[in-house]
């Protein structure tokens, strides 16, 4: 039988309110947008837990104009989850609000595709556009972690754990990978930022940073049909509408914290 997991997801901060100027290609200055989340996430069985990106550092969140909520290695701890004695982390996409804690995983092996780190420490990033989404310091920490011996390169698509499949989706970034999840109410598709929105995929409005728009917008009908048009099972990055839309687990102040995105209001 097939494992399944848990997934929950750590709202550690949000953006109210965006132009789809600043954030779909040829969006209008005139329309406002509800505006975009920052989520960490971890996948958690009776006996593993794997987070699955470790969120943005809270210096560089502040210092971009978001509001910070709570640290997502806190998030982790309220899940019982430490973050030293985490083994596994899947870095989908090395932008920098999904790289910013690496370093609070010191026993952790990371796993991310082949294709990002080429982009992210070759020719792609002397292209001051493309590298508009990446920092310096944290390519740099996952160079460091392969010289260590802790870095697992992840090609194309395949199996990452039972119940766990991971399939490269690119378009937003060269590597950019989703996570196919096996939960209690079936496979959900964990996009991170192969979507940002539903609407990505409801409407094709094609989001603003991309490495590859023509593979993108495929990938946004490859994760449609890989959930057979069921978007409750497909979950995007920076959705505001996710918190709305999944079981709230636990509240910081009065912000949702952390969600259960494996459940189903
Ligand atoms: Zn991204």
């Amino acid at each position: 039988m097939t494992k399944t997991w848990k997934i929950y997801g750590i709202r550690y901060a949000t953006q109210n309110g965006r132009l789809a100027s600043h954030t779909f290609l040829w969006g209008s200055a005139e329309e406002e947008l509800a505006g975009l989340d920052y989520y960490s996430w971890v996948l958690v069985s009776d006996d593993r837990a794997i987070v699955v990106d470790t969120g943005g550092a809270e210096r560089k969140i502040k210092g971009l104009g978001r509001q910070w909520i709570a640290s997502p290695l806190d998030g982790l701890k309220e899940l019982g989850v430490d973050p030293s004695n985490v083994e596994d982390v899947i870095v989908s996409h090395a932008h920098w609000d999904h790289v910013g804690e690496l370093a609070a995983f010191p026993k952790a092996r990371f796993y991310m595709n082949d294709l990002e780190m080429e982009s992210i420490t070759g020719e792609d990033m002397t292209f001051a556009v493309m590298r508009e989404a990446y920092h310096a310091e944290e390519a740099q920490q996952l160079v460091g972690l392969a010289y260590e011996d802790r870095l697992t390169f992840l090609r194309g698509d395949g199996q990452f754990a039972d119940g766990i499949d991971y399939t490269l989706i690119g378009g937003h970034s060269a590597g950019q990978i989703a996570l196919t999840v096996q939960t209690d109410r079936g496979p959900v598709v964990l996009a991170t930022d192969a979507i940002h929105l539903w609407e990505e995929v409801e409407k094709e409005r094609a989001f603003l940073i991309f490495h590859d728009l023509r593979q993108m917008l495929k990938g946004y009908r490859k994760m449609n049909q890989m959930v057979a048009g069921d978007l409750t099972r497909l979950l995007p990055g920076h959705d505001p509408l996710i918190k709305d839309r999944y079981p709230i687990v636990k509240k910081h102040g009065d912000e949702p914290f952390i969600l259960d995105l494996g459940g189903v209001i």
